[in-house]
């Protein structure tokens, strides 16, 4: 019922000459693609090359942010307006790292995400927890307050338009992902929250996971009945790597499973180191 997003989240990486050569071999490796939907998330300086290499292919142009105002003196900002004239479909708000780094709180998300709403783009609103926060036991909590904060004044008949990436900031960038169980309980605790938020629709949110997704644990991943994707920001980064992420389903379960057995394995001896 819900096709599968991927979305690569280049971060600050790629010039727009190394990104438009990322986009023509990636989509050599994308002939016969389907069932799935894919999306390329590049800096801003890269988004109209990218958009003349993806125009007509199956792969979508997205932008790693917004500002809420159509236009006006926000000196460095970019537009949900500017961004759609470009041919993005999708646009990250709420990433972890806006959140720590730039101060970014949710009610300015919510804002964000109205706005490129109204624009004719589709918000991929970030929640997660901190491993503090997960450790106190509080992730359904701090991850329920983000989602109705972010998602505050966003009407319900949108709702189908809004993708959710459930990314616990223990696991972006550190190579700990979290297990498929402990995904999908929190991708269900998602769900069932947008369901007191927007009732019958919430069924037809794609909520995404993100946090060290990689070609080895992507299926096991994917196995589970509440994930809908992957935004994805290392392993996005090499054609090869990325390419076997948006192909999954050609995994075979025992590579997946070895794949996460080893995940589940580093992941406890970190954790062991750090306690
Ligand atoms: C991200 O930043 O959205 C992310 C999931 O990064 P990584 O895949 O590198 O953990």
């Amino acid at each position: 019922m819900r096709t599968p997003l991927f979305v690569a989240n280049w971060k600050m990486h790629k010039t727009h000459r190394e990104a438009r050569n990322f986009a023509a071999e990636f989509l050599s490796q994308m002939t016969g693609i389907d069932a799935v939907e894919i999306a390329l998330a590049p800096p801003f300086t890269a988004l109209s090359s990218l958009a003349e290499v993806l125009r007509g292919s199956p792969v979508q142009l997205a932008a790693q942010n917004v500002h809420p105002e159509r236009e006006g003196a926000f000196t460095g900002e970019v537009s949900a307006v500017m961004l759609r004239e470009l041919g993005c479909r999708y646009c990250i708000v709420g990433h972890s790292e806006r959140r720590s780094l730039f101060g970014e709180t949710s009610d300015f998300v919510a804002q964000k995400a109205r706005a490129l709403i109204a624009a004719g783009l589709r918000p991929i609103v970030c929640v997660g927890e901190t491993l503090a926060e997960r450790e106190a036991g509080r992730t359904s909590e701090v991850v329920g307050r983000q989602l109705r904060e972010s998602l505050a004044g966003f009407a319900r008949e949108r709702a189908a338009a809004l993708v959710i990436a459930y990314e616990p900031v223990w696991a972006i960038g550190t190579g700990r992902t979290a297990t498929p169980e402990l995904a999908q309980e929190t991708h269900a605790g998602v769900r069932s929250e947008l369901t007191d938020l927007f009732g019958e629709e919430a069924a037809h949110v794609r909520i995404q996971y993100g946090g060290s997704v990689k070609p080895e644990n992507v299926a096991q991943l994917m196995a589970q009945p509440d994930i809908d994707g992957a935004l994805v920001g290392g392993a996005s980064l090499v054609v090869e790597s990325f390419a076997r992420i948006v192909r999954f389903r050609a995994a075979s379960p025992a590579t997946a499973a070895r794949g996460d057995a080893k995940e589940s394995e580093r992941f406890s001896s970190s954790r062991r180191k750090n306690t």
